[in-house]
This record gives structure tokens, C-alpha cells and sequence, in this order.
């Protein structure tokens, strides 16, 4: 077995894993990357949806190849496909292209002098006397083992490093998704998204249509707990139902799961972070987490650096960062959770009746996780009997 050392090593160059990374190395201290596929950003498994803040954060420019399509308003359908438009004169976002996105932060990374192994998959987490002291892993057959004072599990929703740790094995509740990437379509607007809610259409989730030109889109649905077949079937009927898509061809398939419980109880322990989906970072009620992703990498990059220069990674040293992520995203995730279990109460009749009095403020309020409470407190003062009763063990 090889041995390699470093400071900080990291498993996956997703979003979360290349700003660690790249925040780490900027920090002064020796980063190794590792990412399971060829190339970082293939294949992708995304909706592709982040704001303008989000890629700006992220140190991208909002120009082509890293997005496809600029997004200014979205409409939000009830069951009976009456619909509530979302605008905001402040808010601008684009469909990504997030093989081009993802590569772009791996080659930021390497070049803030992080090393990134690429073809190389994580097995297992290393443990010296029963701590977490690096990662075994397999390059082109060859099993290598990487010392290191840090490792940061940012391996996805999955992760095998939060696992082979002892960590929690598995989120109380996921979103299971499946999406077409489909050409020849003619859409009226392309600078508009769209999410279709409903029990019987996409149960416990929701279906979408993000455009990335006039002529594709990525057409999607995710569905949770209640539903009764796989979340492609759902897919299927969605886009049979809509004549707009009769012509269209498929030129892309994938899925995935996204974590719906939120945040993990447990993401840092001694020599050991857990950073994006890894970690629960994803705000449950949109499956939004490539912004989270994001700015949680570069919250981890910093501590492990820090923690590294004055030679304490001890957990307790470690949870600086998980307060620090607390203080703003961790509340937009709790309290987006909380807006999925009252959700999760609504049939399809009530959707109906909250669509009629709801407004593009409360709905963004809602889905985001920001100023929920507020935004409740409004719903509910205009709201009939039987929804304020839905909504009552919510309330803030
Ligand atoms: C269908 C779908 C649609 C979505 N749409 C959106 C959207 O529109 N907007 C949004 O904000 N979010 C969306 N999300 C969520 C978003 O994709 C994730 O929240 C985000 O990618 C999390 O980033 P990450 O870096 O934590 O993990 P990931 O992006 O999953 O990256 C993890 C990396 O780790 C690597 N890896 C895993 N295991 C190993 C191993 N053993 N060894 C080495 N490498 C390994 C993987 O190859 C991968 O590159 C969507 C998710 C799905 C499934």
C-alpha cells in the first residue's frame, strides 16, 4: 500500500468539497482532494438552479460555459394547475451548466495548490487509535492510504467517510428524484422555472421544469415518504400529461437523492469534518444545497486551517464551524424542515385553497426557510378555518 501524507485531505470534489478544499489551501495549509470520477463535474445529477448570489459566492463569473440560462421569475402550480408567479426586482438566478460549474471550482482549488486525485475512490475512513487519522482509497487499482490531521467527508449524501466513521448511517427522511434533460421543446418564457405541487402528482415533493435555452430543459420530480412507485413514473406521467412536451426527445437521464431531514446531529468529531449533503446542508423544503454547499465549504476550509496551525482538531475544537454555519443557513434549513412537516399535513384540496390567498413573498418566505414566522403569522390571519388548523402546531 502506498502511503501519502497532507494536513487536510477531502473526499469529493462536489461543490462543498472543492471550496473546502480551495479555502484550506488559501489558508496555508497541504490539501489533497479526492474525487471518485475522471473528470470533477461528470456526470452531473442536478436540476441545475442556483441564484446569482450562489455563483457569485461560489467565485464564478454568471457567464457561459458555467450557466446556460438566466432565470428572473418562477411560477409555483397548485393541483389544479392554477399557479402564483414569484418575482423579485432583487433576485436573479440561471440554470447552470454543472459539469462546466463543478470544474471550474475543482481547477480553483488546484489552483489556490490543492492537489486533486481524480479516478480515485474513497473505501474507508483510517482510524489510529481509534480516531479518524486519514482515508484509504483505490488509484488505477492500487490501494493507497492518505495521513492526514483533517479529514472532511464531502462525499455526498452517501458518504462512505461519514459512515466507515461511525456516524450516522443513514437520513430520517430523502427525497428521491429523477429528471430528463429534453430538447425540442418550444418554450414561451425560458427565463422562467416552474414547480408543480401536489400529493397525487409528486407525493411528499414536487415536479419541475427548469429551461436551459428556449429549446431544453431539465424536467424533474422528487417525491418523498408516501409515494407509491419510483419517482421516474411519476416523471413519466408528468411530462405525458403536458402537451408542451409532446415533441420533446430526451437527451440526458439521471436522479439521485437529496437529504430532506436536515442538518446531521453529528458533523464534526475529532480530526473529522462533514461538509454539503454529507452533512444534511440542503434546505428540505426546495432541495436547494449547492449554495449551502458552498459557503459551508468555506466555513470548514477555514476552521480545519486554523484548527491545523494551532494544533488542535479536537472536536470540540472543530464544532466552531457548525456554530458558525448555525448562526445563518443552519436556521433557513431547521426552519424549512418545519415547513415540509406542515406540508406534508396538506391534501391536495388545501394546497388549492393556500394557493388562492398566498403570496410571492410568503411562498419564497416559506420555501427558503427566512422569515418564516412572520410569513406564517400573515398566511394565517387571512387563511379559512381548516387551514389555519393545519398550520396551527407550526406557528413559531
Ligand atoms: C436530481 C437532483 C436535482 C437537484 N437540483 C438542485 C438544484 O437545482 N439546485 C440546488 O441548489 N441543488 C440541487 N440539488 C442538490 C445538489 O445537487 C446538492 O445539494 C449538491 O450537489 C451538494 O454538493 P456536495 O458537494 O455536498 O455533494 P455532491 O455534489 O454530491 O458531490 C459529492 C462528490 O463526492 C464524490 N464522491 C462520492 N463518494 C466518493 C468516494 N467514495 N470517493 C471519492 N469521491 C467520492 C462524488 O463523485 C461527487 O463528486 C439536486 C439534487 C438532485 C439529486
Amino acid at each position: 500500500m502506498r502511503l501519502l501524507e497532507c494536513d487536510v485531505v477531502i473526499v469529493g470534489a462536489g461543490p462543498a468539497g472543492s471550496l473546502t478544499a480551495r479555502t484550506a489551501a488559501e489558508n496555508g495549509v497541504d490539501v489533497i482532494l479526492i474525487e471518485e470520477h475522471d473528470v470533477v463535474g461528470t456526470p452531473v445529477s442536478c436540476a441545475e438552479g442556483l441564484s446569482l448570489n450562489g455563483v457569485l459566492d461560489a467565485g464564478v463569473e454568471p457567464k457561459e460555459p458555467y450557466v446556460s440560462q438566466k432565470i428572473t421569475r418562477a411560477h409555483v402550480f397548485a393541483p389544479n394547475l392554477k399557479y402564483v408567479e414569484l418575482t423579485s426586482e432583487s433576485w436573479v438566478g440561471f440554470s447552470l451548466n454543472r459539469n462546466y460549474f463543478d470544474k471550474a471550482l475543482g481547477d480553483n482549488a488546484v489552483k489556490a495548490g490543492v492537489k486533486l486525485y481524480n479516478n480515485t475512490t474513497v473505501t474507508g475512513v483510517y482510524k489510529e487509535k481509534n480516531k479518524v487519522a486519514g482515508v484509504d482509497a483505490i488509484q488505477n487499482g492500487e490501494k493507497i492510504r492518505i495521513k492526514a490531521k483533517i479529514t472532511v467527508g464531502a462525499d455526498g449524501y452517501s458518504s462512505i467517510v461519514r459512515r466507515s466513521a461511525g456516524m450516522q448511517r443513514f437520513y430520517s427522511d430523502y427525497v428521491s428524484c429523477a429528471q430528463y434533460t429534453i430538447d425540442n421543446l418550444k418554450l414561451d418564457d425560458p427565463e422562467k422555472n416552474e414547480f408543480y405541487l401536489g400529493v397525487e402528482r409528486a407525493p411528499g415533493g414536487y415536479a419541475w421544469v427548469f429551461p436551459k435555452n428556449e429549446k431544453v430543459a431539465n424536467i424533474g420530480i422528487g417525491v418523498r415518504k408516501i409515494h407509491t412507485l419510483p419517482a421516474v413514473e411519476y416523471l413519466k406521467k408528468f411530462i405525458k400529461e403536458d402537451p408542451r412536451f409532446s415533441q420533446g426527445k430526451i437527451i440526458y437521464t439521471c436522479g439521485g437523492i437529496t437529504p430532506a431531514s436536515g442538518i446531521l446531529d453529528k458533523i464534526v468529531d475529532d480530526n473529522l469534518i462533514l461538509v454539503g449533503d454529507a452533512a444534511g446542508q440542503i434546505v428540505p423544503c426546495t432541495g436547494a444545497g449547492i449554495h449551502s454547499s458552498i459557503e459551508a465549504g468555506k466555513m470548514a476550509g477555514k476552521e480545519a486551517a486554523e484548527a491545523i496551525k494551532i494544533g488542535d482538531t479536537t472536536k470540540e475544537r472543530l464544532t466552531k464551524y457548525r456554530d458558525q454555519f448555525d448562526k445563518y443557513w443552519g436556521k433557513r434549513i431547521r426552519d424549512s424542515r418545519k415547513i415540509v412537516e406542515m406540508l406534508d399535513k396538506f391534501k391536495d384540496d388545501d394546497l388549492n385553497s393556500l394557493a388562492e390567498i398566498i403570496t410571492n413573498e410568503e411562498i419564497l418566505a416559506l420555501a427558503n426557510g427566512e422569515n418564516t414566522a412572520s410569513a406564517l403569522a400573515r398566511i394565517v390571519a387571512r387563511s379559512p378555518g381548516k387551514i389555519v388548523k393545519l398550520m396551527a402546531a407550526y406557528l413559531f
